[in-house]
């Protein structure tokens, strides 16, 4: 794909001191359903656009990266505005820092981002109605047999370039 015609997502914190871009689309979404990000949201489940860390720019402003425990033990850098302390995005120890876990709901339209999976279902809420036709799993998933192809070979070259470890 052009990376002159690749579609932008524009998002930010509460008080408009962090604006940044998405500059194509995410590898994938996800819709976690897990006790972890049912805490830190406050809410019923997190909505993540997974993307490669070069491809989100600040536009204005900078982040505080906070050391927060995970699911996993090995921890995650939550992103947050230094002003309003809203989370944008996450690192994950998996995936290490190339690549961003974006806050859907920071997005400008963050319509434009449905899920594509929901994961950890087996500690979803029960009012959560989950649509027919989306993927879900009671807990995680091989990405190699969830992710569409294009999303695959972008991960491929983000392991080739060493910038995941
Ligand atoms: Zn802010
Ligand atoms: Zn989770």
């Amino acid at each position: 794909m052009n990376a002159d015609q690749a579609p932008t997502f524009d998002g930010g914190c509460t008080c408009r001191f962090v604006r940044y871009r998405m500059a194509s689309k995410p590898l994938f979404v996800h819709c976690c359903h897990c006790r972890w990000c049912q805490r830190e949201t406050g809410s019923a489940f997190a909505l993540n656009a997974l993307i490669e860390a070069d491809r989100v720019q600040v536009l204005q402003g900078e982040v505080d990266v906070v050391d927060t425990p995970s699911l996993s033990g090995k921890g995650q850098k939550i992103a947050r505005c230094p002003k309003c302390r809203v989370a944008v995005w996450s690192n994950y120890a998996g995936a290490g820092d190339a690549v961003r876990f974006i806050r859907v709901g920071t997005l400008d339209e963050p319509d434009r981002l449905p899920p594509d999976i929901h994961i950890f279902t087996a500690s979803k809420q029960p009012w959560v109605v989950l649509p027919p036709g989306t993927p879900a799993v009671a807990e995680y998933y091989k990405t190699s047999q969830r992710w569409p192809k294009e999303s695959l070979e972008r991960r491929t070259a983000l392991i080739a370039s060493g910038a995941q470890r």
